[in-house]
């Protein structure tokens, strides 16, 4: 197909594709500043094929980048830029990026990374756009099949994989989303999440697929959002549940106006009390599943089925298909079992990890490694990842589920469940627990807490406080860490 910049541009040049900081470019500003990007590149000796790596955070030049790459036919290697500089090294060299492009926010980590000698060159963005231009032939054709993006999975249960995305990839989920979520010309998107996640990028690729407004901002904020929200006519957010709580504690009594179509809320699991609350505010959360390999959402719950079945995640996206297997075994409704997907959205593989690879995709059909069941109605529900379920005197523990419980308690800001080895039951979940500021809790009042509302089995046996909890650099909780915090011992109290 036509290399869909020079197509949106050609179709709606005068339309706004991005704005962010006080600035705002058309698709035609978008595409003439992109390709100057890509002739400047070039100078920098970025070919076709060469992987080039971004430790750039939300702006407009990031969206240009982006792009310039593409009119090169270079992959795109977005780094997460809240990693260490060692986990940036890692994923520099394991991604054999040839060039990184960083801004000023981020000179720090890039002057250490270029020290540590991970990526043959380093350039500014400030510099790169001082280059002259190289008088080369831009591609004007993009095929479906090449790779445009290799991006590094949230490393939540291992080190992070690199899923090499393809310009098809992006294409069918941007396209599976406007089949779900509708199109209008005057639709606005608020990229309030990090446009090195998925969940950021997906968003710049309806942009352009759709003729529609990105509007960026540089780093989340809360009070910022509402007021896109109520008075600059921001059609769709996407948020995460963290993020959705601080927009709804700043929004007080106030109401979304009806233009305001979407708040995809996708990333992990959504807690019920949230998803209750923004029903009684009437804010239209569309809760979505989805991750890295599948290029942003594949489930999503559409808005006439969002009351009638809160706490899922929706059903397949169109172009999609989603099975529940129990080993080779297609589950029953309602029987839960890991949730494996196909589609033209899901990628094709791991970067370098054909075993990897071959571990979790046959014929099309990614494993996810989520566990989740399908309603009657063929709605999904996830129940937690298979590598963190807990299997206590053969009952299968669910800690999303026992955390949830936890969290619900006034006095328990954060909390994580994990199994750890017990003589009788073979595994037993134990709450770790960082307490609130307000009136302090025992451990034994939690555990009474749990009983009254959960199954004894799945009742954790124990509750250690802690300082803090394990997370990534993307704030998920890492469990498997989470058993260290018991042999640290000082570190928390163990009730
Ligand atoms: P890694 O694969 O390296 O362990 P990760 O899986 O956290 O990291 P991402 O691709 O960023 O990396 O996250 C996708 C995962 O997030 C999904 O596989 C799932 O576990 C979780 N997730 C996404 N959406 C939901 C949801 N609606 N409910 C529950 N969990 C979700
Ligand atoms: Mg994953």
């Amino acid at each position: 197909m036509p290399h869909w910049l020079d197509q949106r541009a050609h179709l709606t040049p005068g339309r706004k594709a991005v704005s962010g900081g006080g600035e705002s470019w058309t698709f035609q500003v978008l595409a003439t500043k992109s390709k100057q990007t890509a002739r400047q590149l070039v100078k920098m000796g970025v070919r076709r094929g060469d992987h080039v790596a971004l430790l750039l955070g939300n702006g407009l030049h990031t969206v240009c980048v982006m792009h310039a790459l593409s009119y090169l036919g270079a992959v795109m290697v977005p780094l997460n830029t809240r990693l260490a500089v060692a986990e940036l090294g890692w994923q520099l060299t394991d991604s054999e990026a040839s060039v990184l492009v960083y801004d000023e926010k981020h000179r720090e980590q890039a002057k250490r990374l270029k020290r540590e000698g991970v990526v043959p060159s380093v350039i500014s963005w400030d510099r790169l756009t001082s280059l002259p231009e190289e008088p080369v032939l831009l591609r004007r054709h993009l095929s479906l099949e090449e790779v445009h993006t290799i991006m590094y999975t949230s490393g939540t249960t291992g080190h992070p994989k690199g899923v090499m995305l393809t310009y098809g990839n992006h294409w069918w989920s941007a396209v599976a989303s406007a089949l779900n979520l509708g199109l209008r010309a005057e639709d606005r998107w608020l990229v309030g999440v990090p446009m090195f996640h998925m969940s950021g990028l997906s968003i710049l690729m309806r942009s352009v697929i759709y003729g529609m407004t990105a509007v960026i901002q540089e780093t989340f904020d809360p009070a910022e959002a509402n007021r896109a929200i109520l008075h600059d006519g921001i059609t769709h957010v996407s948020a995460v549940a963290v993020m959705l709580t601080q927009m709804m504690d700043n929004l007080g009594e106030r109401r979304y106006p009806d233009s305001f179509r979407c708040m995809l809320l996708g990333g992990g699991p959504a807690p019920k009390p949230l998803l209750e609350k923004a029903r009684e505010r009437k804010i239209p959360v569309f809760q979505t599943y989805g991750m890295t390999e599948t290029a942003s959402q594949i489930v999503t719950l559409a808005p006439e089925d969002s009351l009638r079945k809160l706490g899922s995640a929706g059903k397949v996206l169109f172009p999609a298909e989603i099975r529940i297997l129990e080993g080779k075994r297609e589950c029953a409704a309602g029987e839960p079992g890991e949730i494996t997907v196909r589609g033209p959205n899901v990628t094709r593989g791991y970067w370098k990890r054909a075993e990897a690879t071959e571990q979790v995709i046959r014929e099309g059909w990614l494993r996810t490694g989520d566990i989740g069941y399908l309603d009657e109605e063929g709605f999904l529900y996830v129940l937690d990842r298979r590598s963190d379920l807990i299997i206590s005197g053969g009952e299968n523990v669910y800690p999303a589920e026992v955390e949830a419980v936890l969290l619900s308690h006034p006095a328990v800001e954060e909390a994580g469940v994990a199994g750890v080895p017990d003589q009788r039951w073979g595994q037993a979940p134990v709450g770790f627990v960082k307490p609130g500021r307000g009136t302090p809790v025992e451990g034994d009042e939690l555990i009474r807490y749990c009983q009254g509302r959960l199954a004894r089995y799945k009742v954790p046996t124990r509750i250690v406080f802690v300082e803090e909890l394990p997370r990534n650099a993307s704030g998920k909780l890492i469990r498997r860490s989470l058993p260290d915090r018991l042999s640290k011992g000082g570190e928390g109290d163990e009730d």
